[in-house]
């Protein structure tokens, strides 16, 4: 026998069975997020390297240490996507977008990758659902957004997830900020981690948010940075609880919300779910504000906003949450004989081409083995045609579940399989 080869570390398959609970987050995305009028955009899976260095942030754990980055064949640098956000806003500025519409709203859905170490929740392949907003500065635009993860998580059925937000200033406020949080690390420097101790030089906004526990300990004692925001920061984050207030949106206001990434200002926020399934990978996503990001990739002085869900996080809170997905078997067509077994095949195809599901076993087989399978796909009714049926035209449609037999003519199938559907 020759040796298995087994799927790379980190990455998952999804099968059937699993499957219908991501088509359905993904179906209800769509849905939803073209009622806000946001359109979606597919970017490739890899890109640059210099583009993620440059947005996310070479100090970042996901550029630092998760990125999977390769030579290509040409000897230039590219990495598989960690993050959504980046290519969007390279997307945005290549095709001159700014230049054909002052507001462009874009969501994306998709696998991104991260070297990171596995366990639940976290894996190497991840999937996101991610949305951008670019031209509007304005806090309707951050409510905007947080507004359609809401009422995602609403239409879902995850109630139990709660909305963290924070503001992390701008160049006219963060600076100081930054000098008085520093002079608080500094003082603790030797208890932090070694990562902290990196960030402390390269970035200490980023020690907030480290999951260390001393670390939080020593985050939890350095001073409030809402308490530092300049008074136009400060209008903008009361004017984004007041939008919140009135579309009567439930948040806590939280000043350890800083995010992963380099680029934000202003507006964070985080969604966090309280299932134990989660384990300590709890945060469904997050996003901000980041005015200054397409600018810094080169393009035009644009503000965005934007955010990033977890996909297989949700699709792990919504499995825990027992409901169905998917759709079932309508009908289960069985063959008593080999010669009705045409017949079978041809009425099958014919029901589905009317938009009915309908299952045949091709491998034929005696009657009990096909009613075993009609059971194992959970069909609502079935049907056996034999010789007796091919003769007359007639047959008798069944409930699985049980009940009087319905007589039913052949050609007429379609009407009543519909009808009894509607009844069921
Ligand atoms: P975390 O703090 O959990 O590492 P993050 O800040 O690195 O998250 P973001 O870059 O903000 O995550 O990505 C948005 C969302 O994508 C996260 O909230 C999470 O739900 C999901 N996500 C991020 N990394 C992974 C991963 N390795 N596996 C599965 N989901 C992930
Ligand atoms: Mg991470």
């Amino acid at each position: 026998m020759s040796q298995k080869i087994t799927g790379v570390k980190g990455m998952n398959d999804i099968l059937p069975g699993d499957v219908e609970v991501w088509q359905h987050v993904e179906r209800t995305t769509r849905e939803l997020f073209s009622l806000f009028g946001y359109g979606e955009v597919r970017t490739p899976m890899v890109e640059d390297t210099a583009l993620f260095v440059r947005s996310v942030g070479e100090t970042t754990d996901i550029v630092g240490k998760e990125m999977y980055t390769f030579e290509d064949k040409g000897g230039r640098s590219l990495s598989l996507r960690p993050e959504g956000t980046a290519p969007a806003a390279r997307a945005y500025i290549e095709h001159s977008v700014a230049n054909q519409e002052p507001v462009t709203r874009w969501f994306y859905m998709g696998p991104m990758f991260r070297y990171e170490r596995m366990k639940t929740g976290r894996y190497r392949q991840f999937h996101q659902i991610g949305a951008e907003g670019y031209g509007s500065k304005e806090p309707a635009q951050d409510v905007e957004m947080m507004d359609m993860v809401v009422q995602l998580l609403l239409k879902l059925g995850l109630t139990d997830v709660s909305l963290n937000i924070n503001s992390l200033g701008d160049d006219a406020c963060r600076p100081a900020y930054q000098t008085r949080l520093v002079e608080h690390l500094r003082a603790h420097a030797s208890e932090l981690c070694s990562d902290c101790q990196v960030r402390l030089e390269k970035n200490p906004l980023r020690v907030l948010d480290c999951k260390n526990e001393r670390c939080q300990q020593i985050a939890s004692a350095a001073p409030n940075i809402l308490e530092s925001l300049c008074e136009p920061c400060r209008a903008h984050f009361a004017e984004v609880q007041r939008k919140l207030d009135a579309l009567e949106i439930k948040y806590v206001v939280n000043p350890r919300i800083m995010r992963g990434l380099d680029y934000y200002t202003r507006t964070t926020f985080e969604f966090i779910a309280a299932h134990p399934v989660l384990g300590t990978a709890s945060t469904v996503g997050g996003g901000g504000r980041y005015d200054k990001l397409v600018k810094s990739l080169g393009g035009p002085d644009v503000p965005a906003v934007g955010f990033g869900l977890g996909l297989d996080r949700l699709c792990l809170l919504l499995k825990e949450s027992g409901q169905q997905f998917g759709r079932a078997t309508d009908l289960f067509i069985a063959v008593a004989d080999e010669g009705s077994a045409d017949a079978g095949f041809t009425l099958t195809s014919r029901l589905r081409r009317e938009g009915f599901r309908v299952e045949f076993d091709t491998r034929g087989g005696s009657l009990k083995s096909q009613m075993k399978r009609a059971d194992k796909v959970g069909a609502v009714f079935t049907l056996v045609l034999g010789e007796a049926e091919r003769q007359s035209g007639q047959a008798q449609l069944k409930r699985m579940a049980g009940g009087d037999p319905t007589p039913v003519r052949l050609d007429e199938l379609a009407q009543t399989l519909r009808t009894a559907l509607k009844a069921h």
